[in-house]
């Protein structure tokens, strides 16, 4: 696993908490080799409480001249659920992206609290945004400090209790090393679902108003299946959570469903209502994009 860029060179003089927290996301984002990173940040603190989010006619595109999101609008009220669905290369993780300040769109605003992120610095924004992905990157180094990253101010007990949530504890407790144990280099030590759990404990412990998920196409073992699923389940309880789903259990399980389709928004409702009115919405089941 090489870094195809220099984080300090990039990042210049901002400091080296906000450096670290960037090349975190960078990596959590798989975007190393995608681009430049998007850094320019507004010196505004973002206080989120409720978590409410909105899209007002965002535009964005990776190269200019070629629309990547048009016209995308939504909102999202605290403590509500919703899915974005849509083939791969719709957009659905350019949307997340987007919440994540990793880039600014070129045309609209996205709001949190009323409060325009593009206004906002990187660090307050990111402290209200939780983010749990697919493919989970793991820092090497152990299990504690993976799962107090960016939480400098974590007490054993909060990480235990974390852990707990998460239902990792018992698999951490049976280590050798306990919290000491080296993940190893992008967490090769452990498991995938292991993996997944840790990060999960870290957004425990970060307790953010909004949650980012980005589910994975393929289905890991029953019982490990389950045990996300819970996990999940009582992370995103109270806070506005926005799943990129592939799911059926998590669309059904969400107040509304995105369908987005090259950059657009195409339909937005239930299951029900998407599968009798949305010709997109139904093809995703046939391309084995929901599962
Ligand atoms: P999805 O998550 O729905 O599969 P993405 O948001 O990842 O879709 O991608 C949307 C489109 O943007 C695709 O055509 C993809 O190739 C392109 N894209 C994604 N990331 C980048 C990037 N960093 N630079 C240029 N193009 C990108
Ligand atoms: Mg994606």
């Amino acid at each position: 696993f090489l870094l195809a860029y220099d984080p300090a060179k990039r990042l210049g003089n901002l400091n080296v908490q906000l450096q670290r927290e960037l090349v975190g996301v960078k990596r959590a984002f798989n975007l190393i080799d995608h681009g430049k990173l998007e850094v320019s940040e507004g010196t505004g603190q973002l206080v989120a409480n409720a978590g409410a989010l909105e899209f007002q006619d965002v535009s964005f595109s990776y190269k200019a001249g070629v629309p990547t999101i048009s016209n995308v609008s939504f909102s999202v009220t605290p403590g509500e659920r919703i899915a974005i669905v849509g083939r791969s290369g719709a957009g659905k993780s350019t949307i997340i992206n987007l919440i994540m300040g990793m880039y600014h769109p070129s045309h609209g605003s996205i709001l949190i609290d009323g409060t325009d992120i593009s206004t906002v610095t990187l660090q307050s924004l990111r402290d209200s945004v939780s983010y749990v992905a697919q493919d989970t990157f793991l820092f090497s180094g152990s299990i504690r400090e993976n799962v107090a990253f960016g939480q400098a101010s974590a007490t054993e007990e909060d990480i235990l209790a974390a852990l707990e949530a998460a239902q990792a504890l018992d698999f951490v407790l049976k280590l050798p090393h306990g919290l000491e144990t080296d993940v190893g280099n992008n967490g090769a030590n452990l498991s995938g679902g292991q993996r997944q759990r840790i990060s999960i404990a870290r957004a425990f412990l970060k307790n953010a108003p909004i949650l980012l998920l980005d589910e994975a196409t393929s289905a890991l073992d029953g019982d490990t299946e389950k045990q996300l699923q819970a996990a999940l389940e009582k992370l995103s309880a109270n806070k506005t959570t926005i799943t990129v789903a592939h799911r059926l259990s998590t669309i059904l399980s969400a107040k509304k469903v995105i369908v987005v389709e090259a950059g657009r928004i195409v339909a937005v409702g239930t299951h029900e209502t998407l599968q009798r009115e949305s010709d997109v919405y139904r093809s995703l089941f046939a391309a084995h994009e929901i599962v």
